[in-house]
């Protein structure tokens, strides 16, 4: 059993605070300043370029990548890290088009964070040929799976409602069109258990800065199967990608395996961070983690929902059928948010009108669910939220 008491000791955070964003931005690891402290002072500080091989920070994507597997049930050797999410979906859309060479389209749906749809369209754009991106509402995916599509592009977990799809199911309907099935775990890795092997899912990728709690700009992962490693070929084949990048060949020859997926220099201070995050998870079973979110998240919208009769459910009822967030609409969604922030509660908010609450259980209990609660209600009793400040929109929302 995973002892959460243990876990929260071990985060940082801010007093005064009630952190319901940590599938956004993941808090501080308490140990992460430290483990970077080192890796900037003993190994780049005393080592210099020879902590490539004396610090192994040349083997950090592979190793960091096989712990992070362990999360989201990949084979050994099958996920590496490296570059941004925005470009891991990139890297696995370009090379899945280029196994179903026959075909043309791209398959997502409309509830997709942004950033996938426009690295698929810059992509199609970029082959020409024919190739582009379709998306339907998300009811319709599995519907719109058909002999047409090459590709499908699909986020497990919707980042605004927190609506979950059932990647079994739509991978074996993929599969059964002759589809290649590729999909995106940024709000799934470190939420929600994740069967990459038992679902059959053929590409993956995901990000660490969320539920994974990496830092601001921390590493993407990406996972290929094992039946398509050594026939995957990359679009972005940079030297550490190489067979032997310091061969210096004028040719690309992919590297070995899931290494063929790393781009250019990975960024090793990032990576220490994520490391000390990742002696946290190996204390974690994600069964636990599932069972303990769906309390919470069961106990934030019980509380919502009898306190705050305003604010409307986003998010799928059935907790079978979300992620580890909550959500609930309402037309000044903005102006609630920021002055719930005002008052220590830390969640976000998506256009047009979504306030999103993460529950991460790591770090978040009952007294946490309770006191957010409390203060929202407050907030809209009142109508706190209901003056000028509240109302302009910062860059990031
Ligand atoms: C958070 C998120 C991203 C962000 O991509 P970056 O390149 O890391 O900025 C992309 N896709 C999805 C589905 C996300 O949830």
């Amino acid at each position: 059993m995973t002892d959460f008491s243990a876990t929260r000791a071990l985060f940082h955070l801010p007093d005064g605070v009630i952190y319901l964003d940590g599938n956004s931005l993941g808090p501080l690891p308490k140990a992460a300043a430290a483990r970077v402290a080192r890796t900037i002072e003993a190994e780049w500080g005393e080592m210099l370029i020879t902590g490539w091989n004396k610090a192994g920070w040349m083997e950090m994507p592979s190793r960091i990548g096989n712990r992070i597997g362990r999360l989201i049930g990949a084979e050994p050797d099958t996920v590496v890290i490296g570059d941004t999410l925005s470009i891991k979906v990139y890297q696995a859309l370009a090379s899945a088009l280029e196994m179903n060479p026959t075909r043309r389209v791209i398959l997502s749906d409309t509830g997709n964070f942004p950033s996938d749809l426009y690295m698929a369209e810059g992509l199609c754009r970029t082959l020409g040929n024919g190739y582009r991106l379709k998306t339907v509402a998300p009811e319709e995916v599995e519907a719109a799976i058909d002999e047409t599509v090459a590709v499908t592009m699909i986020t497990e977990v919707d980042y605004r409602t927190g609506r979950k799809h059932d990647m079994g199911r739509l991978t074996a309907k993929a599969h059964a069109k002759g589809a290649i099935a590729v999909w995106d775990l940024a709000h799934s890795a470190g939420a929600i258990p994740v069967d990459l092997k038992g679902a059959g899912a053929d590409f993956a990728v995901g990000c660490s800065y969320k539920y994974l709690n990496s830092g601001p700009g921390g590493p993407a992962f990406i996972y290929v199967a094992p039946r398509h490693a050594e026939a995957a070929r990359p679009a972005l084949s940079g030297w550490l990608g190489h067979e032997a990048p310091f061969a210096f060949d004028l040719s690309y020859r992919p590297g070995r395996g899931i290494e063929r997926m790393r781009v250019g220099t990975p960024p090793v201070l990032q990576m220490a961070a994520l490391e000390a995050s990742l002696d946290i998870w190996d204390r974690v079973e994600m069964a636990d983690i599932r069972a303990r979110s769906i309390e919470l998240t069961e106990r934030f919208i019980a509380g919502v929902e009898a306190a705050c009769p305003t604010l409307w459910l986003a998010s799928p009822r059935n907790p079978a059928e979300r992620g580890s967030q909550v959500s609930f609409r309402h037309p000044e969604g903005y102006a609630i948010m920021q002055a719930l922030i005002a008052r220590g509660v830390i969640g976000d908010f998506r256009a047009p009108d979504i306030l999103r609450f993460g529950f991460t259980p790591l770090y978040i209990g009952e007294a946490e669910v309770d006191g957010a609660v409390a203060i929202l209600a407050e907030v809209m009793d009142k109508a706190l939220w209901d003056r000028p400040e509240y109302k302009v929109r910062a860059r990031v929302t």
